[in-house]
């Protein structure tokens, strides 16, 4: 049997429902209720009230007990902030479909491991050789004791050496600083044939791209308070994710979530929207010495990122979600055009091939299509402007760094690049890590607060200086700017 994307989300669905569970569509992946959240970050984010035996007696859910769906994640910022990852490995996305099933106060662990187990190994029918179960080790200082009775469930399907405890970080689940958390256990897969517990086990949870997470089964027990403390909640809960992308690679035998049928038909779309001569080449790391493999993940992850988002009704802008939007769209543009050459406008005609590949799961994209391509657009065009005069401006002031034996861009010039130029810190930390260099981000930051301390009429002064780069003639020349020469020194201009 072969797996194609869509029959994988299918059989999960199928799976759960045939076992009592009530389909209840993925929340947008705007929390536009929940002032907490940057974005939705995982499936259990619209059942808080569930958790919290708080739904309304007359919403029609108060009576379901049994959930399911695929839901619209986005990590790209709070506590759950993917984004540094994506595109330099092969399983982190900063949009992904997460599949999952609930319990609100009705089955628990046996049932939830024993299902996890069964769908993965009798219907998908991966062997049960190439997997891993991790469970919660204790932890003394929160006074949880180590959950024993997972291991002991887990020891019916697997030997002791692929049974294995974690702590707080790996194996106690939070959605963010505060809400419905607690003791997880999770399954891992081996995309090595044939690798032994013993060699295996240290891979686990260490960031080998080659033993990845899969399945996250969260045993909700506790609400995290605004104070800090742990609070019991009255009645126990199974709340579970599975990375759909990663699951699809795993059926479909490929060492990446990104040589699956889900990225194939965007990154044809990039090819031919950019001109690239290369179709995506799979290369990750030394072996993607040019970076256009990175590019085109970078791109294939942004745009369906942004497509949802504007989708579900956030906009780019200056603050909050939107700059975090604004963020990756500045990334995935910068990417193209430098590294895949690009032409102004490529981005959001990247659209309609998502929308057509996902509109029978997320209907709204095909209802937005013109208005994520819009705003999408206008996005491109205005910061196809101040990348161009970036680029060069950073090219300048990293030569002349560099020829006077400098390693470290200074905070302001970051500073100013991010201020006056649209820069993300990102960005620039990106092209100075591209010739050696590093940016003093401590020193950005300092040029943050300052600004943000500041008044208004005093900031506009400073800027006037911050923002100023003194060149020699010829530098200038090279740029094609004119400068104002200096008082003190007229063969220096400033620019
Ligand atoms: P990882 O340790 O790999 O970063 P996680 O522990 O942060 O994953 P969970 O919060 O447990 O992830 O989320 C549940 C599941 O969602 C994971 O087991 C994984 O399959 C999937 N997942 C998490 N983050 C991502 C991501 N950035 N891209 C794709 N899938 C993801
Ligand atoms: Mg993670
Ligand atoms: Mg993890
Ligand atoms: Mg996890």
């Amino acid at each position: 049997r072969t797996w194609p994307s869509d029959r994988v989300r299918q059989v999960f669905m199928d799976f759960f429902r045939e076992r009592g569970h009530v389909f209840v569509p993925s929340s947008p992946v705007v929390p536009h209720e929940d002032p907490t959240l940057l974005f939705t970050n995982a499936g259990m984010n619209q059942f808080k009230p569930q958790f919290l035996g708080r739904v309304d007696p007359r919403s029609p859910l108060y009576s379901v007990k049994r959930a399911y769906n695929s839901q619209k994640c986005i990590r790209a910022g709070g506590k759950h902030n993917d984004l540094d990852d994506v595109g330099r490995d092969t399983y982190h996305h900063t949009f992904f479909e997460m599949l999952g099933n609930w319990s609100f106060g009705d089955y628990f662990k046996a049932e939830a491991i024993a299902w996890a187990w069964q769908l993965l190994t009798e219907v998908y029918g991966i062997p049960g050789e190439r997997l891993y179960a991790t469970y919660f080790g204790g932890d003394d200082a929160l006074q949880l004791p180590a959950d024993e009775e997972t291991r002991a469930l887990w020891l019916r399907h697997l030997p002791p050496g692929r049974v294995l405890p974690f702590g707080v970080k790996d194996n106690f689940w939070e959605m963010g600083e505060t809400g419905p958390c607690g003791p997880c256990t999770e399954i891992h897969y081996d995309r090595v044939d044939g690798r032994d517990s013993a060699a295996g086990a240290p891979l686990v949870n260490a960031g080998d791209p080659s033993l990845m997470e899969v399945w996250n089964v969260v045993l909700i027990q506790y609400n995290r308070e605004p104070d800090g403390s742990l609070r019991r909640l009255p009645a126990r809960h199974v709340d579970t994710g599975m990375g759909f992308e990663r699951l699809c690679s795993v059926l479909q035998g490929t060492d990446s979530n990104y040589d699956t049928d889900v990225f194939a038909p965007l990154f044809a779309a990039i090819q031919c929207e950019t001109g690239c001569s290369a179709p995506y080449g799979g290369r990750v790391g030394r072996d993607d010495a040019e970076g256009v493999d990175m590019a085109y993940r970078v791109v294939a992850d942004h745009i369906r990122t942004l497509s949802f988002a504007i989708a579900d009704g956030a906009v780019p802008s200056n603050e909050g979600r939107g700059y975090v939007l604004r963020r990756i769209l500045r990334r995935a543009v910068r990417y193209g055009q430098q590294f895949l050459q690009a032409p102004q406008g490529f981005f959001h005609r990247l659209v309609p091939v998502l929308v057509q590949r996902l509109q029978h799961v997320f209907p709204e994209l095909a209802a937005k299509q013109d208005m994520i391509m819009t705003v999408l657009a206008d996005e491109e065009s205005s910061f196809g402007l101040t990348l161009k005069r970036g680029l060069e401006r950073f090219r300048v002031t990293a030569n002349a760094l560099q020829a006077a034996g400098q390693t470290v861009l200074p905070g302001h010039e970051a500073f100013f690049l991010y201020d006056s130029m649209g820069f993300p810190l990102d960005l620039t930390q990106i092209l100075a890590e591209e010739r050696g260099m590093t940016v003093d981000a401590a020193g950005y930051q300092e040029e943050m607060a300052r600004q943000k301390a500041q008044s208004a009429a005093a900031h506009r002064a400073k800027m006037g200086n911050a923002g100023q780069l003194v060149l020699g003639a010829e530098q200038l020349a090279a740029l094609g700017q004119r400068g104002v020469p200096l008082t003190d020194d007229s063969s220096k201009y400033v620019w």
